[in-house]
């Protein structure tokens, strides 16, 4: 049983009128087995958080502690997090330019096991993975994110969390831009991860629809940097029927 546990989380960042506090106290456990699922407006923070915790250096931590199973994230690099058992699915990918796909996961791996993974099981694991992604098997060998479509991206991040096998895995928005088959694929995907066993899923999206796929244990309202609200999978449904707008009246009544 692992746990990433998140504790009265403060973060910053630097824009020309100083600094912006954006994350004002988040707190949050995710253990293994589970998937919670944050939800919130635009411009909540949600992006900060997963960004926060995936060690981008734009985000500054100014009070509280991110910790799997009491190690301290945010003392490690960001290789550091990915070996210890961290997945960072990023809103929007970075195109890495001339590195093909099969060989940006192949370094992936390698750098997380400590060892390069042996080559037969390796290329099915792949092949596989981009299979069931929907992906054709010229995939493999195009440049990451180099004039990939939106879904592409998405199956890709997908593809990484099936072949890396992570412990926790952080989707940000991995619903945004997805028509409804590729929706489908990708939760599919998701859920194979949760399935594993002793997966934790941290789900950040802005709309309810990823939610009819993938079955939260619990939901997380997100409000002006903050858990405004939690419950289990029936808030999910409050939400889709009435929105966001009294958590943010709330959460401005409050400030
Ligand atoms: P969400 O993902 O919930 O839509 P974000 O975390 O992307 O929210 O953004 C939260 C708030 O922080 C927004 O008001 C956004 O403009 C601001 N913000 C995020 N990153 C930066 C940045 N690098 N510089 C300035 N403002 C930022
Ligand atoms: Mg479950
Ligand atoms: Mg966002």
């Amino acid at each position: 049983m692992s746990t990433l546990e998140i504790r009265d989380l403060h973060v910053s960042v630097d824009t020309e009128s100083g600094p912006k506090e954006i994350l004002r106290g988040v707190d949050l456990a995710v253990k293994s087995g589970e998937t919670h699922a944050i939800m919130g407006p635009n411009g909540s923070g949600k992006s900060t958080l997963a960004y926060s915790i995936a060690g981008h250096p734009k985000y500054q931590i100014t009070k509280g502690t991110v910790t799997l199973d009491g190690q301290d994230i945010l003392a490690m690099t960001v290789d550091e997090r990915a070996r210890a058992g961290l997945f960072l699915a990023m809103q929007y990918p970075v195109e890495v330019a001339g590195v093909s796909v099969s060989n940006f996961l192949r370094t992936a791996k390698t750098a997380i096991d400590g060892k390069a993974p042996a080559l037969r099981t390796w290329v099915k694991d792949v092949n596989g993975a981009m299979e069931r992604l929907g992906m054709g098997t010229d995939f493999g060998s195009r440049s990451v994110n180099e004039g990939f479509s939106g879904g592409e991206k998405k199956r890709h991040e997908i593809v990484q969390l099936e072949v890396l096998d992570p412990k926790f895995a952080i989707l940000d928005e991995t619903d945004s831009g997805l028509d409804i088959d590729a929706l489908k694929v990708v939760s599919d995907g998701v859920n194979r991860f949760h399935d594993k066993g002793g997966k934790g899923v941290l789900l950040i999206t802005h709309y309810t629809r990823i939610l009819r796929y993938i079955k939260p244990d619990y939901v997380h309202v997100f409000v002006d940097g903050r858990v405004a609200e939690e419950g289990g999978p029936e808030l999910a449904e409050k939400l889709e029927a009435e929105g966001y707008a009294a958590y943010v009246a709330t959460a401005k009544a409050g400030a």
